[in-house]
């Protein structure tokens, strides 16, 4: 297939060279990251967009998104599919799938699960929206960048989806890192709270998979110092699409909410910024009750 894919950074820059390595002929525009091994530079996010049968697009926020969507949408040919894999708000996921449908385009919202090293290693979960006949046709896209990808509905489903996964995630990461930090207060060596826990009812990925204790269970970036892995900002950026999309949906989220208020402390006041997300745990093993 003939791609153009915008947004070349931390994750579009991997998932570009494993399709341009998987044989597809891929044209890049990128502000200022620099072009990945086997992708050809276009000079605008027009150009990369224009004689291609799919764009996709790696953004950081959804008012980036519709202003890269406004330039490239009428430079794409008749048919062809505008993908999205950024993690934004659900309202420009939908405006962006409604302008592309005026313009006679398939669209689909397809943000990822994976990091940096499901990019690179072409191991990502998609969640996506849109479409039957569009996903059909990035399928194949897909299955090169990643090893899952679910249709979740219509415009919008793949980023509640994504945003849903995430709410619970923070949350989670937040109870395993209090309980951490209470265990240690009540003297329970982390090994056996670890060696408990992780085969009991508290289980969950945070504290299975990616342990905040440093030393404990698989090696997560808790033993490489708390650097990312997955930022505290980030986490931040995905609670507040949470929060965003529960204020328009008028849903009660409470849980939802105090992660959100709590990573906005960590990462604004707290030097959590350039942090992992799982670094709360030394932020509670600093404080006491109040
Ligand atoms: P990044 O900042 O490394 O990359 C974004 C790229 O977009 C940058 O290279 C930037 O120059 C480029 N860009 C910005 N405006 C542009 C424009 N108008 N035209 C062309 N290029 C433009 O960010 P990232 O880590 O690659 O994340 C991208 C998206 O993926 C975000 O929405 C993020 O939330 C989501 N995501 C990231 C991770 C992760 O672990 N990094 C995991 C899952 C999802």
């Amino acid at each position: 297939m003939k791609i153009g894919f915008i947004g070349l950074g931390n994750m579009g820059g991997p998932m570009a060279a494993n399709l341009a390595a998987a044989g597809h002929d891929v044209s890049g525009f990128d502000l200022t990251a620099p072009m990945p091994t086997g992708v050809t530079k276009a000079d605008s996010a027009a150009s990369a967009a224009s004689g291609v049968d799919v764009v996709i697009t790696m953004l950081p926020n959804g008012a980036i998104l519709r202003s890269v969507a406004a330039e490239v949408i009428p430079a794409m040919q008749a048919n062809a599919v505008l993908c999205d894999c950024s993690t934004v708000d659900v309202d420009s996921a939908r405006a962006v799938a409604d302008q592309a449908a005026l313009a006679g385009l398939g669209a689909l919202d397809a943000p990822v699960s994976g990091g940096v090293g499901g990019a690179s290693g072409g191991t990502l979960t998609f969640m996506v929206g849109g479409g039957a006949d569009a996903f059909a046709t990035i399928k194949p896209l897909f299955d090169i960048m990643g090893q899952k990808s679910v249709h979740c509905g219509d415009a919008g489903a793949g980023q509640a989806a994504k945003i849903c996964n995430n709410m619970i995630l923070g949350v989670t990461m937040i109870a395993t890192c209090e309980a951490f930090a209470l265990a240690d207060k009540l003297g329970l060596d982390r090994g056996k709270m670890f060696d408990v826990v992780s085969t009991s009812s508290g289980y969950s990925w945070s504290m299975n998979a990616y342990c905040p204790a440093p030393g404990v269970g698989p090696e997560s970036p808790a033993d490489n110092g708390y650097q990312p892995g997955f930022a505290a900002e980030l986490m931040l950026k995905d609670l507040r699409l949470s929060q965003q999309a529960a204020g328009s949906a008028d849903a009660d989220t409470p849980m939802g909410q105090l992660a959100s208020q709590l990573y906005e402390t960590f990462v604004e006041a707290e030097n959590g910024q350039g942090m992992d997300f799982s670094a709360m745990l030394p932020r509670f093993e600093k404080r006491g009750r109040d």
